[in-house]
């Protein structure tokens, strides 16, 4: 720890029920039905969470379908000025946000940080809207003296659905360009980690937008079909599981809505016999046990192709056990505990069908104790060798600190295997050939592929999503693929006579 400890800022042991946010004003739901949020490193009850009702939700609505108007006639330069200040006032409590999450969370507080600055970076992006959003034009486009061009216009309300493992950023791939568009926005965030973004609204409330340009509304399926159900609604982003994914897509389409739903991941990190291992090994390492196994970029299956593979496994498995586990808050932990209980249970069991499969069990995670957090969702570093390519170990997602090695013998090998899950989020090569390389990229069927890196994760500026059971819809989140969801473009050909 450094000297300077006493300085950052102390977060609350008990946060009470969180509060949504609807009409510029925090308010208390009404739902008889709530959850609550574990502290996953001790356990411990640090707030509980309303499943809000089809009322509140209509109500968020309301809204925003009352606003849209207003908000859109109000010009681009001038929508961006609430989120400019946003950001002013993120940087300022933005280590109090970092360990907020990593409080309710459980991810290291560095990775905490950075999901805090990349959230701000699609602040950042969607400050640009008024460049971002401008049409095109072509004089004599149409024939002589007849000009074309298109404009884009926002729809309406718009809403997000947010998964567990990233509390604080997720919902800012979509609100912030949607809402510099010129749309209204309601956040439905994950019941399991709803603390950071109470916090973030208290800081929204402060920013100065219209009241129901941007709402919140904390709750579970009931109140997600609400927002699905709503003709109100023009689209919806989801970031979440793939059962979940699919379910929503297809609701969400069903009632004429725009949709695109980022579902689970399984990825492949492909290393050749000419990869540089002191620099890949950690790279690997961080893929895979970052965010404790919790990313959808996560590293999951390693594929060792042709000879060496014993001496990355020998590496692996020591770089494997030599990660310090332990509460995210102390700066030398290089792993937190699994981020809920119930995924926690989840993760053990997949392990165990793993260990009943077919495979040798190198590093078992299983019953790790760390001292002094006796009750905390530990699952240590994991590995399985000589998986079976058709094994759970291979084909399911286990979204935790589990590490499965495949040995093949070629690169053809190692794209086959890659290419034959069904999931398509991101995959990686390691290796010093170009050739390789661009082999890779040209036939590897993922959304993010990495060179010589394990988590290849978009900047706030380049579309994110993946391919086949990764993504559901046709454009990604973030970048230009987000302002084209966010917005419809229309056509105007004009004669002057
Ligand atoms: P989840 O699908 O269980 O929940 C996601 C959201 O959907 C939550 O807000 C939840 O309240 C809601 N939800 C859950 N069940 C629902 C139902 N039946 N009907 C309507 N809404 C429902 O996902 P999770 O466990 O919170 O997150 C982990 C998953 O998210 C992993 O599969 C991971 O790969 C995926 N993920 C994907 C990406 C990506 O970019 N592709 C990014 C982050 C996480």
């Amino acid at each position: 720890m450094s000297d300077n400890t006493t300085l950052l800022p102390v977060v609350k042991e008990h946060y009470g029920r969180v509060r949504n946010y609807i009409d510029g004003e925090l308010v208390q739901s009404d739902s008889p039905r709530e959850g609550e949020v574990t502290n996953p490193a001790t356990a411990e009850v640090i707030a509980t969470v309303p499943m809000s009702t089809k009322e509140e939700v209509t109500a968020a609505v309301d809204a925003a379908q009352d606003i849209f108007e207003e908000w859109r006639e109000t010009p681009p330069n001038i929508r961006v000025q609430p989120l400019c200040r946003l950001k002013a006032l993120f940087e300022k409590n933005y280590e109090e946000l970092a360990r907020i999450v990593t409080q309710e969370h459980g991810k290291v507080i560095d990775e905490a940080r950075g999901s805090v600055r990349r959230m701000v970076d699609n602040l950042e992006f969607a400050c640009g809207i008024p460049t971002l959003m401008m049409g095109e034009n072509l004089e004599d486009g149409a024939a002589p003296g007849i000009d074309e061009e298109y404009i884009r216009q926002p729809l309406g309300v718009f809403a997000a659905v947010a998964p567990f493992n990233f509390p604080a950023m997720v919902p800012f791939w979509f609100w912030p360009q949607a809402v510099a568009c010129g749309n209204t926005f309601v956040v439905k965030p994950s019941e399991q980690v709803p603390v950071t973004q109470d916090r973030i609204f208290e800081i929204i409330d402060e920013a100065g937008f219209p009241p129901g340009v941007i709402n919140m509304v904390h709750g579970d399926k009931e109140t997600v079909d609400a927002l699905l159900d709503d003709e109100r609604v023009q689209g919806i982003s989801f970031v979440g599981s793939t059962p979940v994914a699919r379910y929503i897509y297809e609701r969400a389409a069903a009632n004429g809505k725009r949709v695109q739903c980022q579902g689970g991941a399984k990825n492949f990190l492909t290393i050749m016999p000419d990869a540089n291992l002191d620099a890949c090994v950690p790279n690997i390492i961080s893929s895979c046990l970052g965010n404790t196994g919790q990313r959808c970029l996560a590293g999951a299956v390693l594929v060792l192709v042709g000879d060496g593979a014993d001496e990355v496994v020998q590496r692996v498995v020591a770089a494997a056990k030599s990660v310090r586990v332990g509460y995210g808050m102390d700066e030398t932990v290089q792993m937190g505990p699994i981020a809920a209980s119930r995924h926690y249970d989840r993760v053990l069991s997949m392990i165990d069908a793993g260990a009943g499969e077919d495979n040798s069990l190198l590093l078992d995670g299983r019953g790790y104790r760390v001292e002094g957090y006796d009750n905390g969702f530990f699952v240590g570093p994991t590995v399985f060798d000589h998986c079976d390519p058709d094994s759970s170990l291979i084909r399911e997602e286990i979204f935790g600190p589990v590490i499965s090695i495949v040995r093949v013998p070629d690169l053809d090998a190692a794209i086959e295997l890659a290419n034959s899950s069904r999931f398509g989020n991101a995959s990686s090569i390691y290796t010093s050939s170009g050739k390789a390389a661009r082999e890779y990229r040209y036939r590897v069927q993922g959304g993010n592929i990495g060179i010589n890196i394990g988590v290849p994760a978009p900047m706030a500026y380049f579309p994110f999503g993946g391919y086949k059971d990764s993504f559901f819809g046709d454009l990604h989140g973030q970048g230009k693929d987000g302002i084209n969801f966010f917005t419809e473009r229309k056509v105007i050909i004009t004669r002057w006579v």
